[in-house]
């Protein structure tokens, strides 16, 4: 590679008035083989975008109709002759077929867009197996992200990054040019090696989702037993009362909350780890063991999850209402009353208690919502540091300080009681508590001044038992020596 293509960069600085215009690009002609959906929307976007574009089909007359009228659609070789620049947009079975055309090939950039049906399906990646096939061309792997879908529906998709590779970095400066004209975000991915992780991205589901998912059905699955046992199995044993309609409404409504307020908590869990980490050892430059690391990145997913339980739990909340054993049982506690001719049932302690921990709860959904749009990309790009850091860091904790206010009220002196404690099992929400208080105490403790203090020091670069020799002057202008810490 020379030195002048290290001195281009490949995604920067690509202003009208730059050295590297989009100008020039956007009138280039733009081969496509192929006539199936890749190919006709890769046609229509490169043709709205400035392009020419010809179209190398097996059988041009049948397939042209489906092309914008700007585009040429001829055979394959004499399209690749028109180009330098030619997007495969066939499936790799059959490149093979392409091979009479390596000649007319010889040369030029090949975009490989292909992908497979399962990941790491063959030995070499689709990209390195067509630069097999055609050793006189340059491939470059790239669009394989972008669905046929995606590309017609143009600037308003959200997702637009392209990765591109290629062991060639002018053909792949070239490609992320003509990716940038169509308004795409060309992400260099490297040399021909990443290819195979490119083509695997568009095959994996929900990655980054799996742990939190687990994490919250395990979690949903061990508070749905222990309230399914208090709700329904307690007293069917004890009292030979049938409660097993309470199951898909109250004994779901009833774990739902757990689940999200526990989610809540494993967010700001993880930092709390890391901060004792630091301060424990007195630096920040010791790795944290892997599933630490694992936890910290996957706090995003386990934060929405528990907005999702949250969201959930008030749409089920608002339902209770609307249910026929709710309405027969108003009915019998009012026939009850006339009986016992009571003329009010209204208890103020309980009243007041319903009206604090449905206010506190709906403050508490509202702050959750913020937190979860702050986390979509199109938003979080919009904030800097600090106030993406002021929503997820600040508002995430109130917001769990407030549900933890909600959890107490809504459980108030239950835990007191001893007719709460079914099979000696405590109320759901006094164990709920456990992992959100040891959060909430943590951070009480890190923003005392002492621990804070050192906690910012270690934070910015201060080690315990690192120490400097230093020189100070002294009043007589001589020059005595000590120690003190590396960055005090
Ligand atoms: P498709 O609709 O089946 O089109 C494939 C095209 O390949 C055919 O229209 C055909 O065009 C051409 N072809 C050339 N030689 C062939 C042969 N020997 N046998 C059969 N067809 C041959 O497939 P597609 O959805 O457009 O996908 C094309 C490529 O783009 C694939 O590698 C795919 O992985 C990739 N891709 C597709 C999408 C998507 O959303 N569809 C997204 C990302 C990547 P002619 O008959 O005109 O020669």
């Amino acid at each position: 590679m020379s030195g002048g293509d290290m001195a281009k960069p490949l995604l920067g600085h690509r202003s009208v008035e730059g050295e590297h215009s989009v100008t020039p690009a956007a009138g280039r002609t733009i081969g496509v083989l192929g006539s199936g959906d890749f190919a006709r929307s890769l046609a229509i976007r490169l043709v709205c975008s400035g392009f020419k574009v010809v179209v190398g089909s097996r059988n041009p007359k049948r397939k042209a109709g489906l092309f914008p009228s700007a585009a040429e659609v001829t055979f394959q070789a004499e399209a690749v002759k028109k180009t330098d620049i030619i997007f495969v947009a066939v499936f790799r079975e059959h490149y093979s077929t392409l091979c009479d055309l390596a000649d007319v090939l010889a040369g030029k950039i090949l975009v490989d867009v292909s992908n497979n049906t399962e990941i790491n399906h063959h030995k070499e990646s689709n990209a390195e197996y067509l630069a097999s096939l055609f050793p006189a061309c340059t491939v470059v792997k790239g669009f394989n992200v972008i669905s046929a879908w995606t590309l017609q529906s143009g600037a308003r998709d959200g997702n637009k990054q392209v990765l591109i590779c290629s062991n060639n970095q002018e053909a792949k400066r070239i490609v992320a040019e003509i990716a940038q004209v169509m308004g795409f975000t060309p992400v260099d991915m490297g040399c021909m090696s990443s290819a195979c992780e490119i083509e695997n991205i568009p095959l994996r589901l929900l990655p980054a989702w799996k742990i939190p998912i687990f994490l919250a059905l395990g979690l949903f699955l061990c508070f749905f037993t222990y309230n399914l046992v208090r709700q329904v199995i307690h007293p069917y044993i004890r009292e030979q009362k049938n409660k097993f309609y309470k199951i898909p409404i109250e004994v779901v409504n009833t774990t739902l909350p757990c689940v999200a307020y526990v989610m809540l908590s494993l967010v700001y869990l993880p930092g709390v780890l890391a901060a004792s980490s630091q301060l424990y050892y007195g630096t920040k430059y010791r790795r944290f063991p892997d599933w630490l690391d694992q936890w910290l990145q996957h706090r995003k997913q386990i934060g929405l999850l528990s907005f999702f339980c949250a969201a959930l739990h008030a749409v089920y909340s608002l339902c209770l209402p609307m249910r026929r054993s709710h309405r027969y049982l108003l009915i019998e506690t009012a026939v009850k009353q006339a009986v016992e001719k009571k003329m009010s049932i209204w208890i103020e302690e309980e009243v007041w208690r319903m009206e604090i921990y449905i206010s506190v709860g709906i403050i508490a959904l509202g702050l959750l919502s913020l937190l979860a749009i702050t986390s979509l990309p199109s938003i979080a790009n919009s904030l800097n540091w600090r106030e993406f850091s002021f929503v997820q860091s600040t508002l995430g904790f109130i917001a769990l300080v407030i549900s933890t206010l909600h959890t107490l009220t809504y459980g108030w002196s239950r835990a007191f009681d001893e007719n709460q404690y079914k099979f000696y099992l405590p109320p759901t929400y006094t164990l709920t508590l456990l992992v959100p208080c040891t959060v909430i105490l943590a951070k009480v403790v890190f923003s005392l001044p002492c621990v804070h203090q050192r906690l910012l020091r270690i934070r910015r670069g201060w080690e315990k038992g690192r120490y400097v020799k230093f020189v100070l002057p002294s009043a007589t202008g001589e020059y005595s020596s000590g120690e003190t810490s590396s960055n005090v």
